[in-house]
């Protein structure tokens, strides 16, 4: 469930009607529920009480330092997966041992500023990998925990770019390499203790069937190296529950929690888990403005003022996000449009062929729903577009937690030179 409701003909966050944000703050801009976040972390808390599991927020879902820090309040660890998060999680006051880290591409340096900051694991994928984190702890005499993610060769049935547990996929390390990892390589390894596990098979999982598959295969998987003398401690199961956008029935986290718990509790591991859209992706919407509506022979285009810079989802995976258009009147004439933004790309648009009121029309501000991940954090300046401003609203009150950036911002980095 979320805070996003319908009262009077206007769409409110908690009690402040959405409408009064855009034009206090302008558009596009992206609004958050404090009460929605913190009440999705809650959820899985509780359903994962039971085996005391670390809750690491999936951080790129959405970066945002007030939002990590809100989370980290509440008792949630993070999972990041680059430098550049681990800076954000520690801006954020997030304690390293509760950081963990996965990326099929830490460079160098990147282990370098994990291994200073302490993290609780590093989810290493690769043999390559494993060795120069060795190597780098050696140098900076430190025995970071690292957990091997495994490639389970199971089908999410998701979208295919946001699977990742088919043995054709970059990430994890199929189980017979693992094996051979954990029985051959990591003995020799002294600066590293390779004692945990990790499976993340993709996002946006509605049902908990593919879950359960990865996580029995790999229970069996643990329960076999450890009969060999692996001493497996930690078994981190990923994040990927999927959320509703628009006739979803994704399994709550009771029902997976009820599915899997038992799996768990039989491995006697240590949990950890790593959730970023069941957390964040109902707990916010994208607040645009319509700028044109023009009415070709083919088709009506809605054309707003944010664009595939702000949210990729559409135009990248097809995804679907309702819409709410401001002032909200019920009933009505419904006539279909595209609406898109400004970018010059075709394949910039917010939805495709959607019924919306007939009379919409210029200076009407339209909501998008479930905007909250991967829709700030994927955003870019493509056309040298500044990126949105973020709000976040507590009850009847809302702060700017990040500022629209500037035209000065967009050209901060670059340099003006003799050609
Ligand atoms: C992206 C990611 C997650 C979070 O996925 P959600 O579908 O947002 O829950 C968790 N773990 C890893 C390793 C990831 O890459």
């Amino acid at each position: 469930m979320h805070d996003f409701k319908l009262k009077n003909n206007t769409l409110y966050c908690e009690q402040v009607p959405l409408e009064r944000i855009a034009a206090a703050v302008g558009t596009p801009v992206f609004v958050y529920s404090r009460k929605t976040l913190l009440d999705h972390l809650r959820k899985l808390q509780r359903a994962f009480a039971p085996v005391d599991a670390l809750i690491c927020y999936s951080m790129k879902a959405n970066s945002n330092l007030s939002i990590c820090r809100l989370l980290t309040q509440a008792g949630a660890g993070v999972d990041i997966v680059s430098g550049g998060e681990l800076y954000r999680a520690k801006k954020a006051g997030v304690p390293g041992e509760k950081i963990v880290y996965a990326s099929v591409g830490k460079t160098m340096e990147e282990i370098e500023e994990a291994l200073a900051a302490g993290i609780a694991f590093f989810n290493v994928e690769s043999k390559p990998e494993l060795e120069l984190i060795d190597a780098v702890a050696g140098r900076l005499k430190k025995c970071p925990a690292a957990a091997i993610r495994v490639n389970p060769d199971v089908d999410a049935h998701t979208h295919h770019y946001i699977t990742t547990a088919k043995k054709q996929n970059k990430f994890g390390i199929d189980f017979d390499a693992a094996e051979e990892i954990f029985l051959r390589t990591a003995p020799r390894l002294r600066h590293v203790r390779l004692c945990g596990i990790h499976v993340h098979i993709g996002s946006q999982i509605e049902h908990v069937t593919p879950f359960v598959e990865a996580l029995k295969k790999t229970a069996a998987f643990i329960a076999r190296l450890n009969g060999r003398g692996a001493a497996i401690t930690h078994l981190n199961i990923g994040g990927g529950l999927g959320i509703i956008y628009h006739r979803e029935k994704p399994q709550t986290a009771d029902a997976y929690a009820r599915v899997i718990l038992p799996i768990l509790r039989k491995t006697g591991l240590r949990i950890i888990m790593e959730p970023g859209r069941f957390i964040a992706g109902n707990a916010g919407v994208l607040l645009t403005k319509v700028l044109y509506v023009k009415d070709t022979a083919a088709k009506r285009f809605v054309i707003v003022d944010a664009a595939m810079n702000d949210l990729i989802r559409p135009s990248f995976y097809g995804a679907y996000h309702d819409l709410v258009v401001m002032p909200a009147a019920r009933g009505g004439r419904r006539r279909a449009a595209d609406v898109v933004g400004p970018v010059c790309e075709s394949g910039d648009f917010l939805a495709k062929d959607r019924l919306l009121p007939a009379g919409v029309r210029q200076g009407n501000v339209i909501a998008v729903l479930s905007a909250g991940a991967y829709g700030f954090s994927m955003s870019s300046n493509y056309n040298s577009r500044r990126r949105a401003a973020e709000v976040l609203v507590s009850g009847d009150r809302y702060r700017v937690i990040r500022k629209r950036e500037t035209y000065q911002d967009l050209v901060r980095n670059d340099v003006i030179g003799e050609s």
